[in-house]
């Protein structure tokens, strides 16, 4: 069963609230489900915009599975980018021109079907990134004609702002490192910088600290548009690229219980 399949059959059975927050390039639906309450705070975590880390989905659909706050709720979207990760993994092309002929790229790819890489694709700081293209839609790295044009970043966009979440978890590979600086003033970045050392700790991988060089990513637009606390965490902290789905057992275990961590450190005192 291919990872849309089971991203699909996961939450089904979940026993979850599942909803479609849109629709990818090639028609797919970008599932979501929820658990906890709808009242008090909520948290969205994401996985796999990046097309070649496909399987960071399984750590999400785990903490679906582990889930039991007390407070508040969590949004789960395993699968931001289902027509990349499709690709990659089996190599489907759903009919779609610009996958086809880029078939030998397909284990190297981050990007949608269209070849915009849907983490260089939001609204904050868009195309000031070092390492971003501007000119042609490719495997990774190219922003898009303007920010939001993907369908996969604006249903993203559009669904977070309708939720206005106190925190969002974006699932990447790899490094074992978590980022969450983006230009934060002072105020701000005490209180992000203090929720990331706590992630980062809780769950055993490297904070990263420092203004980087990449902008128009989903934390970066949560942190400069929302004002919340957002973090990109790098699953997987050796290896090469491609990584299969028991390459993640690992993480999938230390990330198992996050949701909760997260929801217990925004309700503790010290979060304000
Ligand atoms: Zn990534």
């Amino acid at each position: 069963m291919g990872i849309i399949e089971t991203v699909e059959q996961e939450l089904k059975q979940s026993g979850a609230a599942v909803t479609s927050i849109g629709k990818s390039v090639c028609g797919n639906e970008i599932l979501c489900a929820h658990r906890g309450e709808y009242s008090g705070k909520q948290i969205i975590v994401t996985a796999a915009i990046h097309a070649r880390e496909c399987y960071t989905a399984l750590a999400v659909l785990r903490q679906l599975r582990d889930f039991h706050a007390e407070r508040g709720g969590a949004y789960f979207v395993p699968l931001v980018n289902p027509d990349g990760a499709a690709f990659f993994e089996s190599g489907s092309t759903f009919g779609h021109e610009f996958l086809r002929t880029n078939a030998h790229m397909r284990k190297a790819w981050k990007a949608n079907a269209d070849g915009v890489d849907l983490n260089c694709n939001f609204d904050a700081n868009f195309g000031t990134g070092a390492q971003q293209s501007r000119t042609a839609p490719a495997a990774h790295g190219y922003i898009g004609e303007y920010p939001l044009c993907a369908p996969e970043s604006r249903a993203l966009a559009g669904f977070t702002s309708s939720i206005g979440p106190a925190a969002t978890v974006s699932y990447h590979c790899m490094g074992g490192e978590l980022y969450w600086q983006f230009f934060q003033d002072e105020a701000r970045r005490q209180r992000d910088g203090a929720f990331a050392a706590a992630v980062a700790k809780h769950i055993g991988v490297q904070k990263v600290d420092g203004e980087l060089s990449s902008a128009g990513g989903y934390k970066d637009w949560c942190v400069q548009k929302l004002g919340i606390p957002a973090v990109t965490i790098e699953l997987i902290k050796r290896g090469n690229h491609p990584f299969g789905p028991s390459d993640y057992d690992d993480d999938i275990t230390a990330n198992a219980d996050l949701p909760m961590f997260i929801l217990d450190y925004l309700y503790g005192e010290n979060y304000v």
